[in-house]
């Protein structure tokens, strides 16, 4: 990517958002709602109130025509979107034509020019910039941060939670301008970087827990299964009611050694041996053992925070409130117990998924929540339910009255077979009356429940219009 001409477009949008601050202005912050949206708003408002500015955050869940009724109702002089707004160019130029506008993000953008001369759009993927890898949401305000302030390099470390709450090293490594942000809070001694386990839990979890619950790869024949992860680490010599964080290295070692092995004897797929032992991020602000001090483990922190609406109490979170951290903790139990039971309810009903020449179309109703579809879609693909080049859609009834909210998860092989389910979402949605959009990866849908057949038809032709290989669909 060319990273200069992209720091430019930052400075562009920094110089805007000073011009502001030097006005006394209100900076009306809208951030997303996931770990990588609230490190975002807790960054830029930070570096605001640093400043001595007057800001306004909110943390929500999408940027629809709703929300933008109500922000130009309150007639701000100038708004900054961070982790979300570029699949909403038009509408944001539509409603807040008379503000100042930067949209700090990273999905790709909607095909369309900023016409409006005071909005700014900030966007890596206009320089090149892989969305799902080069750089995050909570990337793209640290360098705007930074370019208020440099002093605002001590964030850094906030960054990469959210680059790891939307995996972006999901390949075991960061990449892009992610390792610049590395470089950054490593010189500032914030973080370090380690090649450990990548499961969840490393501080938290005893190490039974660990590989019982790994989902992101699974473990054959152990994920699922307690009474196996405990035998598995017996028979290496292992303490399962010990935790990661406190083994030796050696003991780290031997652990990698057997779970490769493991996999190996069990088929895997070469994408989950590499990406089972890689980049792992410790801030150092935080003790061992402490969920903070592993990027994931706090990330999740945060991810179950903005689930339940409460994403504010992430940003304080992430501002070193203690008192928020503690009344979360209690939320990633809960959390986590829903993953493990929605994994066995999807295995149980996976024979009810709708199965298309190009896409799994899984329709849970008020069995999945709507928050959760993002994971449900992931857990398909990792458990093997679904064909990894074929797409999986995940859908269930909205917390909005009428509606489903569907999610879309492919692979990289997917990718290579041509398929872009952010611009198939966005399309779909246009046609049935809804919104979606999002990365080639990774992406969301909201339409009217009594679509999901007529879904099921036109994801399939929208997909198979852009499957390169054919598949001997007309079209
Ligand atoms: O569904 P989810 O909460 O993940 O949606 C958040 C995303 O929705 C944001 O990235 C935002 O860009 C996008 N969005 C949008 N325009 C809409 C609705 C959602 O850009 N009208
Ligand atoms: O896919 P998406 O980022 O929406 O997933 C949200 C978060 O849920 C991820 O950041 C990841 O940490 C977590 N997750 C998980 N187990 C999975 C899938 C996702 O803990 N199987
Ligand atoms: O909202 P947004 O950009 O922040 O989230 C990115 C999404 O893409 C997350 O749900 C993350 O889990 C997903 N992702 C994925 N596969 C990847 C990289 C990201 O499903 N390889
Ligand atoms: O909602 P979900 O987690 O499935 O979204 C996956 C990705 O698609 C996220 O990055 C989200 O911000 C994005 N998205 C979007 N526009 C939508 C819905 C989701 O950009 N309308
Ligand atoms: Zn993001």
């Amino acid at each position: 990517m060319d990273k200069n001409a992209f720091l430019e477009k930052v400075r562009e949008g920094t110089e805007l958002i000073k011009m502001h601050i030097e006005l006394g202005h209100t900076i009306r912050i809208v951030s997303h709602r996931d770990a990588d949206g609230i490190t975002a708003g807790a960054i830029l408002a930070k570096a605001l109130a640093r400043e001595g500015a007057d800001f306004h955050l909110s943390i929500v869940k999408q940027l629809g025509e709703d929300i933008l009724k109500e922000l130009a109702e309150e007639k701000q002089k100038i708004y900054v979107f961070s982790d979300l707004g570029s699949g909403s160019i038009k509408l944001i130029e539509n409603y807040l034509k008379d503000a100042s506008v930067v949209i700090a993000d990273h999905h790709p953008p909607e095909d369309s020019e900023i016409e409006q001369e005071n909005h700014i759009l900030v966007n890596p993927t206009q320089f090149g910039a892989d969305s799902v890898r080069d750089l995050s949401g909570s990337g793209v305000a640290y360098f705007v941060a930074k370019a208020i302030n440099e002093k605002n390099k001590d964030l850094s470390y906030l960054a990469l939670v959210g680059a790891v709450g939307d995996m972006q090293e999901i390949d075991g490594q960061f990449h892009g301008m992610n390792l610049d942000i590395i470089e950054d809070a490593k010189s500032l001694d914030l973080i370090e970087l380690r090649k450990e386990l990548r499961l969840f839990g490393r501080e938290t979890r005893t190490l039974a827990q660990m590989l019982a619950y790994a989902s992101n790869p699974e473990l054959p024949g152990i994920t699922g299964d307690l009474r196996n992860a405990i035998e598995f680490l017996r028979s290496k010599d292992f303490d399962p009611d010990m935790k990661y964080w406190q083994l030796k290295e050696e003991e780290k070692r031997k652990l990698h050694d057997a779970l490769v092995i493991h996999l190996i004897k069990n088929n895997a797929s070469k994408e989950d041996i590499d990406r089972l032992i890689g980049d792992v991020v410790l801030i150092k602000l935080y003790p061992e053992g402490d969920p903070r001090h592993e990027a994931r483990e706090f990330a999740t922190l945060l991810n179950a925070t903005g689930r339940l609406n409460m994403g504010t109490l992430g940003v304080a979170i992430c501002l070193g409130d203690e008192k928020s951290f503690k009344e979360a903790l209690k939320l990633v139990d809960e959390y986590k117990r829903e993953q493990i039971e929605m994994r066995r309810y999807l295995i149980q009903n996976w024979n009810s998924v709708i199965e298309k020449e190009h896409a799994y179309i899984f329709y849970a109703g008020k069995n999945i929540k709507d928050t959760m579809v993002g994971i449900a879609a992931t857990m398909a693909i990792n458990s093997q339910l679904a064909n990894p080049e074929k797409p999986v859609i995940v859908l269930a009834d909205s917390e909005e009255n009428g509606l489903v909210k569907g999610s879309a998860r492919t692979t990289k092989r997917g990718i290579e077979k041509g398929y872009d389910l952010g611009e198939a979402l966005r399309k779909a949605a246009e046609i049935l009356g809804g919104e979606g959009g999002g990365h080639a990866i990774a992406a969301g849908i909201r339409i009217p429940k009594d679509k999901v057949d007529e879904f099921a038809e036109l994801i399939d032709k929208l997909l198979g219009e852009q499957n390169s290989s054919g598949g001997g669909h007309e079209n």
